[in-house]
């Protein structure tokens, strides 16, 4: 519980630098990345000054992948949850999601045809197929698979429900699971943390989960995680049907932090 406190904190405070910094932060990137493009102009017969000016663009870039994110992760933006198909907005991913993952990587899925509709905004719900779909690829650098399914599950499960003090129900359940390194426990326990993450610099934000966290919460949903190092992970979804959705908050609820204004 205390770890929960603790990451409700931080997150918290994550949320209200990002929404009040990001923006600015995003704009002084900007004039960075238009400058160094203005003198790279400037002088193109300068190899040293060209490789020094595409160091500078890169990290800019970088950063402003981190404030993107970030300005994601605030929830700043206005959101339209709507009637879902998630079986078919996954469906249609097949044409998308190859170019994501490279050909090292077979990509199945598994979904039902019978599946209850969800309320989500689908910007979000694109939101998490990347994110799960990065790091299901990030996670097998000699290829594998991911596979992603979807069913119908009724959820009465206290592990599963205590933690989000969601109450059991109709869920539409959405899994990725991939073949690749998978997790030690003490990683397990942080990766729903803003900004932690194994991959080398430059690569990684940390932000990935903490984002998709944040909108499973939003959503009412649940999120919870199975890996074993060295067999593969599955990340496990689960959105409630759309007519208990509804006959919860008509507002999305926020995150429940404690002493949130
Ligand atoms: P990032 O991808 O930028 O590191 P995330 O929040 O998306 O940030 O992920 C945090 C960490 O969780 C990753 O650095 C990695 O250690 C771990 N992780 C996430 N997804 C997987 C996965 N599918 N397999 C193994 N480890 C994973």
């Amino acid at each position: 519980l205390e770890e929960q406190l603790r990451q409700a904190q931080k997150m918290e405070s994550v949320g209200r630098l990002a929404g009040g910094v990001a923006h600015d932060f995003n704009n002084k990137l900007s004039v960075i990345l238009g400058y160094a493009e203005l003198i790279k102009l400037q002088y193109p017969a300068a190899q040293k000054l060209q490789e020094q000016l595409d160091a500078i663009q890169q990290a800019a870039e970088h950063s402003r992948d981190i404030t993107a994110q970030l300005l994601t992760f605030s929830r700043k933006q206005l959101i339209r949850p709507q009637p879902m198909n998630l079986s078919a907005a996954l469906q249609a991913t097949q044409k998308t999601l190859p170019r994501l993952i490279g050909e090292d990587i077979t990509l199945s899925y598994q979904l039902s045809d019978q599946l209850w509709r969800v309320l989500i905004d689908p910007i979000q719900l694109d939101q998490i197929v990347m994110n799960l779909a990065v790091n299901a690829r990030d996670a097998m650098p000699q290829g594998g698979s991911l596979r992603i399914s979807t069913d119908n599950v009724r959820v009465e499960d206290p592990d599963l429900l205590e933690p989000f003090e969601a109450p059991p129900g109709d869920y539409v359940r959405m899994v990725f699971s991939d073949t690749g390194t998978g997790m030690t426990g003490e990683v397990r326990r942080h990766i729903f943390e803003p900004f932690f993450t194994t991959k080398e610099t430059g690569k990684g934000t940390g932000l990935g989960l903490a984002t998709i966290y944040g909108i499973v919460v939003q959503n009412h949903g649940l999120i919870t995680v199975e890996s074993e190092p060295d067999r593969g992970t599955s990340f496990l979804i689960f959105l409630p049907r759309e007519a208990e959705a509804l006959t919860q908050a008509p507002e999305p609820a926020a995150l429940p932090l404690p002493g949130k204004e």
